[in-house]
Protein backbone atom coordinates (compact mmCIF):
# COMPACT_ATOMS: atom_id res chain seq x y z
CA UNK A 1 0.00 0.00 0.00
CA UNK A 2 1.44 3.51 -1.04
CA UNK A 3 1.51 6.34 1.69
CA UNK A 4 -0.70 9.05 0.78
CA UNK A 5 0.56 12.66 0.11
CA UNK A 6 -0.87 15.61 0.56
CA UNK A 7 1.44 18.07 -0.58
CA UNK A 8 1.09 22.31 -0.26
CA UNK A 9 1.85 24.66 -3.01
CA UNK A 10 2.23 27.58 -1.41
CA UNK A 11 3.37 29.56 -4.27
CA UNK A 12 4.39 33.27 -3.37
CA UNK A 13 2.59 33.69 -0.44
CA UNK A 14 3.21 34.08 3.35
CA UNK A 15 5.79 36.43 4.79
CA UNK A 16 8.13 34.94 7.47
CA UNK A 17 6.47 35.18 10.37
CA UNK A 18 2.71 34.20 8.77
CA UNK A 19 4.62 30.93 7.36
CA UNK A 20 6.23 30.15 10.90
CA UNK A 21 2.87 30.66 12.72
CA UNK A 22 1.52 28.17 9.92
CA UNK A 23 3.93 25.07 11.23
CA UNK A 24 3.71 25.92 14.99
CA UNK A 25 -0.14 25.55 14.18
CA UNK A 26 -0.14 22.35 12.26
CA UNK A 27 2.81 20.75 13.92
CA UNK A 28 1.14 18.73 16.78
CA UNK A 29 -1.55 17.98 15.01
CA UNK A 30 -0.79 16.23 11.52
CA UNK A 31 -2.30 12.44 10.99
CA UNK A 32 0.23 9.96 11.53
CA UNK A 33 0.48 7.28 8.66
CA UNK A 34 0.73 10.39 5.86
CA UNK A 35 3.54 12.34 4.39
CA UNK A 36 2.43 15.80 4.80
CA UNK A 37 4.57 18.49 3.16
CA UNK A 38 4.73 22.49 2.28
CA UNK A 39 6.52 24.06 -0.48
CA UNK A 40 7.38 27.42 0.56
CA UNK A 41 9.00 29.97 -1.05
CA UNK A 42 12.68 29.80 -0.95
CA UNK A 43 13.81 32.65 1.39
CA UNK A 44 11.67 31.25 4.05
CA UNK A 45 12.59 27.69 3.85
CA UNK A 46 15.19 27.66 6.02
CA UNK A 47 12.75 29.14 9.03
CA UNK A 48 10.13 26.71 8.35
CA UNK A 49 12.75 23.46 8.04
CA UNK A 50 14.11 24.49 11.55
CA UNK A 51 10.39 24.45 13.03
CA UNK A 52 8.44 21.83 11.23
CA UNK A 53 8.53 18.94 13.03
CA UNK A 54 6.24 15.68 11.48
CA UNK A 55 5.82 18.41 8.37
CA UNK A 56 7.50 17.77 5.65
CA UNK A 57 9.56 20.71 3.45
CA UNK A 58 9.78 21.20 -0.14
CA UNK A 59 10.90 23.86 -2.90
CA UNK A 60 9.14 25.39 -5.57
CA UNK A 61 11.62 25.62 -8.41
CA UNK A 62 15.29 25.26 -8.22
CA UNK A 63 18.05 25.36 -11.34
CA UNK A 64 19.19 22.62 -13.27
CA UNK A 65 22.64 24.09 -12.62
CA UNK A 66 24.34 23.62 -9.24
CA UNK A 67 26.20 27.08 -9.11
CA UNK A 68 27.82 30.36 -11.58
CA UNK A 69 26.48 32.74 -13.18
CA UNK A 70 22.49 32.39 -13.10
CA UNK A 71 21.56 35.64 -11.33
CA UNK A 72 18.54 35.24 -9.60
CA UNK A 73 17.93 31.36 -9.51
CA UNK A 74 17.84 28.96 -6.34
CA UNK A 75 20.41 26.52 -6.59
CA UNK A 76 19.95 22.42 -5.70
CA UNK A 77 23.39 22.31 -3.61
CA UNK A 78 22.14 25.00 -1.73
CA UNK A 79 17.66 23.45 -1.34
CA UNK A 80 20.11 20.69 -0.04
CA UNK A 81 22.12 22.86 2.50
CA UNK A 82 18.40 23.97 3.65
CA UNK A 83 17.27 20.65 4.49
CA UNK A 84 14.45 20.47 2.30
CA UNK A 85 13.30 17.03 0.99
CA UNK A 86 11.21 17.89 -2.28
CA UNK A 87 11.27 20.42 -4.55
CA UNK A 88 8.30 20.59 -6.96
CA UNK A 89 9.41 20.61 -10.85
CA UNK A 90 7.70 21.60 -14.09
CA UNK A 91 4.48 23.27 -12.20
CA UNK A 92 2.70 24.84 -15.16
CA UNK A 93 3.12 28.20 -13.66
CA UNK A 94 6.70 27.73 -14.50
CA UNK A 95 6.33 26.22 -17.68
CA UNK A 96 3.77 29.03 -19.10
CA UNK A 97 5.03 32.05 -17.18
CA UNK A 98 8.61 31.16 -17.22
CA UNK A 99 9.04 28.66 -20.50
CA UNK A 100 10.21 26.08 -19.11
CA UNK A 101 10.36 23.10 -21.50
CA UNK A 102 10.26 19.18 -21.17
CA UNK A 103 14.30 19.63 -21.82
CA UNK A 104 15.02 21.45 -18.85
CA UNK A 105 12.43 19.80 -16.50
CA UNK A 106 14.41 16.74 -17.42
CA UNK A 107 17.81 18.76 -16.68
CA UNK A 108 16.05 19.46 -13.59
CA UNK A 109 14.87 16.23 -12.51
CA UNK A 110 18.37 14.73 -13.09
CA UNK A 111 19.79 17.09 -10.97
CA UNK A 112 17.77 16.66 -7.98
CA UNK A 113 17.96 13.40 -7.84
CA UNK A 114 21.47 13.31 -8.26
CA UNK A 115 22.20 15.91 -5.39
CA UNK A 116 19.77 14.22 -3.07
CA UNK A 117 16.25 16.49 -3.30
CA UNK A 118 13.00 14.40 -4.26
CA UNK A 119 11.05 15.68 -7.52
CA UNK A 120 7.47 16.03 -7.40
CA UNK A 121 7.09 16.07 -11.55
CA UNK A 122 4.01 18.27 -11.80
CA UNK A 123 2.53 17.11 -15.50
CA UNK A 124 -1.08 18.24 -17.46
CA UNK A 125 -3.03 19.44 -20.31
CA UNK A 126 -4.56 22.52 -21.47
CA UNK A 127 -8.23 22.97 -21.95
CA UNK A 128 -7.73 22.83 -25.32
CA UNK A 129 -5.59 19.75 -25.44
CA UNK A 130 -8.50 17.88 -23.64
CA UNK A 131 -11.50 19.43 -25.44
CA UNK A 132 -9.46 17.87 -28.67
CA UNK A 133 -8.83 14.17 -26.84
CA UNK A 134 -5.49 14.91 -27.07
CA UNK A 135 -4.93 14.58 -22.61
CA UNK A 136 -3.44 11.00 -23.26
CA UNK A 137 -0.95 12.38 -25.57
CA UNK A 138 0.54 15.05 -23.38
CA UNK A 139 0.81 13.27 -20.70
CA UNK A 140 2.41 10.57 -22.13
CA UNK A 141 4.69 13.24 -23.81
CA UNK A 142 5.47 15.09 -20.71
CA UNK A 143 6.23 11.65 -18.85
CA UNK A 144 8.89 10.24 -21.71
CA UNK A 145 10.62 13.47 -22.14
CA UNK A 146 10.72 14.95 -18.55
CA UNK A 147 11.97 11.32 -17.44
CA UNK A 148 14.48 10.36 -20.18
CA UNK A 149 17.53 9.37 -19.48
CA UNK A 150 16.41 9.21 -15.56
CA UNK A 151 17.11 6.08 -13.30
CA UNK A 152 15.58 5.59 -9.86
CA UNK A 153 16.80 4.02 -6.67
CA UNK A 154 13.35 4.13 -5.01
CA UNK A 155 10.30 5.05 -6.33
CA UNK A 156 10.05 7.26 -3.29
CA UNK A 157 12.55 9.29 -3.95
CA UNK A 158 9.71 10.71 -7.02
CA UNK A 159 6.20 12.36 -6.89
CA UNK A 160 3.98 12.64 -9.74
CA UNK A 161 1.59 15.18 -9.70
CA UNK A 162 -1.38 15.11 -12.39
CA UNK A 163 -2.49 19.01 -12.51
CA UNK A 164 -4.72 19.83 -15.51
CA UNK A 165 -4.07 23.58 -16.56
CA UNK A 166 -7.77 24.15 -16.59
CA UNK A 167 -8.39 23.39 -12.96
CA UNK A 168 -5.40 25.14 -11.40
CA UNK A 169 -6.62 28.00 -9.60
CA UNK A 170 -10.25 28.64 -11.42
CA UNK A 171 -12.30 26.45 -8.29
CA UNK A 172 -13.01 23.91 -11.62
CA UNK A 173 -11.50 20.48 -10.31
CA UNK A 174 -11.16 17.87 -12.47
CA UNK A 175 -14.04 15.09 -11.48
CA UNK A 176 -13.05 12.19 -9.49
CA UNK A 177 -13.14 9.68 -12.47
CA UNK A 178 -11.29 12.58 -14.81
CA UNK A 179 -8.46 12.36 -12.20
CA UNK A 180 -8.81 8.59 -11.76
CA UNK A 181 -8.81 8.11 -15.61
CA UNK A 182 -5.63 10.14 -16.10
CA UNK A 183 -3.71 9.00 -12.56
CA UNK A 184 -4.36 5.34 -13.93
CA UNK A 185 -2.90 6.28 -17.44
CA UNK A 186 0.27 7.52 -16.00
CA UNK A 187 1.15 4.37 -14.01
CA UNK A 188 0.38 2.58 -17.03
CA UNK A 189 2.72 4.85 -19.67
CA UNK A 190 5.51 4.86 -15.81
CA UNK A 191 5.38 0.84 -16.19
CA UNK A 192 5.89 0.69 -19.62
CA UNK A 193 9.14 2.83 -19.12
CA UNK A 194 10.59 1.63 -15.27
CA UNK A 195 8.00 -1.46 -14.86
CA UNK A 196 5.40 -2.44 -13.16
CA UNK A 197 6.90 -2.63 -9.90
CA UNK A 198 8.16 0.76 -9.85
CA UNK A 199 4.59 1.87 -11.27
CA UNK A 200 3.14 0.14 -8.44
CA UNK A 201 4.84 2.06 -5.92
CA UNK A 202 5.13 5.40 -7.02
CA UNK A 203 3.10 7.93 -5.58
CA UNK A 204 0.74 10.17 -8.05
CA UNK A 205 -1.37 12.88 -6.90
CA UNK A 206 -3.86 14.92 -8.33
CA UNK A 207 -3.76 18.44 -8.45
CA UNK A 208 -5.83 21.35 -9.06
CA UNK A 209 -8.71 23.26 -7.25
CA UNK A 210 -8.48 20.39 -4.23
CA UNK A 211 -10.71 21.41 -1.70
CA UNK A 212 -11.81 19.93 2.18
CA UNK A 213 -15.20 19.10 0.14
CA UNK A 214 -14.09 17.33 -2.83
CA UNK A 215 -11.13 15.52 -1.20
CA UNK A 216 -12.49 13.08 0.12
CA UNK A 217 -13.90 11.47 -3.47
CA UNK A 218 -10.43 12.50 -5.15
CA UNK A 219 -8.56 10.13 -2.06
CA UNK A 220 -11.26 7.23 -2.59
CA UNK A 221 -9.86 6.13 -6.25
CA UNK A 222 -7.29 3.59 -6.13
CA UNK A 223 -4.87 5.59 -8.55
CA UNK A 224 -4.97 8.57 -6.63
CA UNK A 225 -2.27 8.60 -3.56
CA UNK A 226 -3.57 11.95 -2.59
CA UNK A 227 -2.84 16.24 -3.59
CA UNK A 228 -0.40 18.66 -4.55
CA UNK A 229 -3.07 21.79 -3.48
CA UNK A 230 -2.08 25.76 -4.00
CA UNK A 231 -5.04 27.83 -2.59
CA UNK A 232 -6.44 25.38 -0.23
CA UNK A 233 -3.12 24.96 1.59
CA UNK A 234 -2.74 28.32 2.77
CA UNK A 235 -4.97 27.97 5.76
CA UNK A 236 -3.86 26.18 8.60
CA UNK A 237 -6.97 24.71 9.33
CA UNK A 238 -7.81 24.09 5.76
CA UNK A 239 -4.49 22.07 5.20
CA UNK A 240 -5.39 20.26 8.85
CA UNK A 241 -8.64 19.74 7.33
CA UNK A 242 -7.24 18.43 3.94
CA UNK A 243 -4.60 16.02 5.74
CA UNK A 244 -7.14 14.30 7.70
CA UNK A 245 -9.27 13.82 5.26
CA UNK A 246 -7.06 12.36 2.97
CA UNK A 247 -5.93 9.48 5.83
CA UNK A 248 -9.77 8.79 6.60
CA UNK A 249 -10.32 8.15 2.74
CA UNK A 250 -7.62 6.68 1.60
CA UNK A 251 -7.96 3.18 1.93
CA UNK A 252 -6.00 1.36 -1.65
C1 LIG B 1 -1.21 24.21 -7.79
O1 LIG B 1 -0.78 25.34 -7.85
O2 LIG B 1 -0.44 23.27 -7.94
C2 LIG B 1 -2.64 24.03 -7.55
C3 LIG B 1 -3.12 22.84 -7.70
O3 LIG B 1 -3.36 25.15 -7.18
P1 LIG B 1 -4.91 25.18 -6.70
O4 LIG B 1 -5.08 24.09 -5.67
O5 LIG B 1 -5.09 26.54 -6.10
O6 LIG B 1 -5.75 24.94 -7.90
Amino acid sequence: MRKPVLAGNWKMNKTRDEAISFVLQVNDKLPKGIDCIVCAPSIILRDVVKRADNLKIGAQNMCEAEKGAYTGEISPLMLKDTNVEYVILGHSERRTMYNETDETVNLKIKKALEVGLKPILCIGETLEEREAAKTEEVLKRQITLDFKGVSFDDPLDVIVAYEPIWAIGTGKSATSAQAEEACGYIRTVLSSIFGPKFAEEIRILYGGSVNTANIGELASQPDIDGGLVGGASLDSGSFLELCHALKTNRKY
